[in-house]
C-alpha cells in the first residue's frame, strides 16, 4: 500500500487512475480505524478500483473545547489494518497541506448544517463539507462511502454534492454495531468500564422507539417519550437530543411518514456519542432499521 503524504501527489495517482478509465473508490476518515471503517473499505473493494482511504484529523470540524487534541491517533494500527485491507493508496496529508497559510475558502450549508448535530456544534459541518469537499478535489473519486451512523453528516455531503455539482456519487453504508448493540466509533475508546456498560443505552433507547413503531405508534412525541424513558433512567447519561426527523430536511418529523430518522446524542460521562435509527414507510409497511 503506497502511504501518499501531497495533493500534488495524490492528484496525480487519480489522474493515472482515470487516464486508465478506471472508477475510483473513496473512503474518507480521521483514523483511529475499526469495523466500521473497515466495512466502507470492503465495500469499496467490491465496486472500485483503486480505493483510495483518507486519514485526516480536520482540525476545522473541532470546536475550541471539543477533543481534537486527545483524539486517538493509532497510526501504525491503522497502517497494518490497511494494509491487510489491501487498498490502493492511504493519502495522509498533514493540516499544513491541506489548509495552507492564508486558507479562508469554506463551504457553508444553510438550514441543514445549523440543527441538531450543527447546533450542538457550531461550525462543525462548515469544516465537514469544507474538507470533504477539498478531498473530493484531491481524490478524484467516482464513488465515495460513508457510514449511516453520521447521518446528518451524510445528508449535508448528499446536499453539497448536488448544490455543487459535484462528479461523485454518494454510498451511503449500514452502522456497524459491538455485540451489545452500541455503534462503533472511534470515541468509544474514551469510555471507562462504566461508562462502556452506560453506553448501550442508546441502542437500547432505538430499540424501544422500534417497538412502538412496530406496535403502530406513529406519533414522534410518544416515540421520543419512550426513548427519553430508557435514556432517562441511565445515570451516567445526560441527553443532547432524542429526535424523530425528516431523513431529506432534518426538520422535525410530527409523524412517521415516508422517511425519517430517530436521532440521538447523548452524554455518557465526558463522552458525546451519538447513533440512529432508519424508519421507512409505505403503505401500511414501517422498516426500521437500527
Ligand atoms: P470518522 O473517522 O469518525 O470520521 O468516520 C469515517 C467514516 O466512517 C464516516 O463516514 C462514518 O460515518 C463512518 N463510520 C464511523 N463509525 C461507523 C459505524 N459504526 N458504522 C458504519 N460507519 C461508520
Amino acid at each position: 500500500m503506497e502511504t501518499i503524504r501531497t495533493v500534488a501527489w495524490m492528484k496525480e495517482k487519480a489522474r493515472e487512475a482515470r487516464a486508465e478509465q478506471r472508477i475510483i473508490g473513496f473512503v474518507p476518515t480521521m483514523g483511529a480505524l475499526h469495523t466500521g471503517h473497515m466495512a466502507l473499505i470492503e465495500r469499496a473493494k467490491k465496486e472500485c478500483s483503486p480505493v483510495f482511504v483518507s486519514i485526516f484529523l480536520n482540525p476545522k470540524q473541532f470546536g475550541p473545547h471539543e477533543d481534537l487534541s486527545r483524539y486517538p491517533r493509532p497510526l501504525d494500527a491503522d497502517s497494518e489494518k490497511l494494509t491487510d485491507a489491501k487498498i490502493d493508496g492511504l493519502f495522509l496529508p498533514e493540516a499544513g497541506e491541506i489548509y495552507p497559510p492564508g486558507f479562508s475558502t469554506y463551504v457553508h450549508l444553510e438550514g441543514l448544517s445549523e440543527r441538531l448535530e450543527g447546533k450542538s456544534r457550531p461550525g462543525h459541518f462548515q469544516g465537514v463539507a469544507t474538507v470533504v469537499l477539498k478531498l473530493f478535489e484531491i481524490v478524484q473519486p467516482h464513488y465515495a462511502y460513508f457510514g449511516r451512523k453520521d447521518a446528518q453528516q451524510v445528508r449535508i455531503i448528499q446536499h453539497m454534492a448536488r448544490d455543487l455539482n459535484l462528479d461523485v456519487e454518494i454510498v451511503v453504508c449500514p452502522i456497524v454495531r459491538e455485540p451489545d448493540g452500541l455503534a462503533l466509533s472511534s470515541r468509544n475508546a474514551y469510555l471507562n468500564a462504566e461508562e462502556r456498560k452506560a453506553a448501550t443505552v442508546l441502542y437500547r433507547a432505538l430499540l424501544a422507539a422500534a417497538a412502538e413503531i412496530h406496535a403502530g405508534t406513529r406519533d414522534s412525541l410518544e416515540l421520543q417519550r419512550a426513548m427519553h424513558k430508557v435514556l432517562n433512567k441511565e445515570p451516567r447519561a445526560r441527553v443532547d437530543y432524542a429526535e424523530i426527523v425528516d431523513a431529506q430536511t432534518f426538520e422535525p418529523a410530527i409523524r412517521i411518514a415516508h422517511c425519517c430518522y430517530g436521532l440521538l446524542a447523548v452524554r455518557v460521562g465526558n463522552t458525546r456519542l451519538i447513533d440512529n435509527m432508519l424508519i421507512e414507510q409505505s403503505g401500511d409497511e414501517v422498516r426500521v432499521d437500527i
